[in-house]
């Protein structure tokens, strides 16, 4: 049970002090897109602490250096391991280390550690209840805007017809805000899922678009998850993370008439929020 698995692996954090929250500033999954076009899910979380911060294992293991500025912690067993990223290496490879030991500093320009949790061979969010504590969320996610377009162009929704893009644009603001140029920007929500509803009746039932809480999707899945137009977060300039909802969504299966999409965005607690846009269907009328 996989779900389980989870549960009973409390870590502290891996900077000091450990039993306290520290500000993250890039939550699992967040978009990652390359100057050369590549994307991807962020494969871990973004703690955020000045250049020069001593960062410490959360669980004891052998230190795996993955690269020149790339930590990991392999637990006796070899079936989790912790990523330690942008940090200069107190540590030699192959060394074992205690919970708590210092494994290096972060590195000039870096301000944060990129910090990751593998186990079963696959990525977790490490922001899941019952991972890495204490980690408390109060602020629900928001759901900014829903919009219905074809090829990236905006459509009326009071006069839908034929073959459209539905699209959320959400954002979550993390509970910790991390100093400029990184304050105040926005954080993926966990849980994304919409339905379609006509007369109080869901004629398409909930929909999960993006589900985070736990592992991370395929790198496959990213256009799937996440619309054409969807930035990341840069220094002083705030990232939009556009969801798929549907795709090539076909609006003549459904009789004209007015309808009321529904989205509903929701983090790892599980504080959520719903947003909702009013739509009618013309196809009759072309
Ligand atoms: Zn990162």
């Amino acid at each position: 049970m996989r779900s389980l698995r989870g549960d009973r692996m409390t870590y502290g954090w891996p900077v000091a002090p450990f039993d306290r929250q520290h500000a993250v500033r890039g939550f699992f999954c967040d978009p990652r897109i390359g100057d050369r076009g590549s994307k991807a899910f962020h494969f871990g979380i973004d703690v955020s602490a000045r250049d020069g911060t001593p960062v410490y294992a959360v669980q004891p293991g052998t230190v795996d250096l993955e690269g020149e500025q790339n930590i990991a912690v392999v637990e006796a067993g070899g079936d989790r391991e912790h990523g330690y990223w942008h940090i200069v290496p107190a540590v030699r490879h192959g060394e074992h280390v205690a919970q708590h030991a210092l494994l290096g500093h972060i590195a000039k320009g870096w301000g944060h550690v990129h910090f990751a949790e593998r186990s079963g061979g696959e990525y977790w969010n490490p922001l899941r209840d019952g991972a890495l504590t204490p980690f408390s969320d109060f602020g629900a996610p928001v759901v900014d805007r829903i919009v219905a377009e074809r090829r990236g162009v905006p459509l009326d929704p009071n006069t839908l017809a034929g073959v459209v893009d539905l699209i959320a644009e959400a954002h979550d603001i993390p509970p910790i805000s991390a100093p400029p140029p990184w304050h105040g920007m926005p954080v993926t929500p966990a849980l994304l899922r919409w339905r379609l509803v006509r007369n109080g009746r869901a004629v398409v039932p909930w929909r999960i678009v993006a589900d985070f809480r736990t592992t991370l999707p395929p790198a496959s899945h990213f256009g799937a998850v996440y619309a054409p137009g969807t930035r990341q977060n840069h220094p002083n300039e705030p990232g939009l993370f556009r969801f798929q909802l549907a795709a090539a969504f076909d609006t003549r299966r459904h009789p004209d008439g007015s309808y009321r999409i529904d989205v509903e965005s929701a983090d790892t607690r599980k504080n959520a929020s719903r947003g909702r846009l009013t739509l009618t269907l013309t196809n009759g009328l072309l």
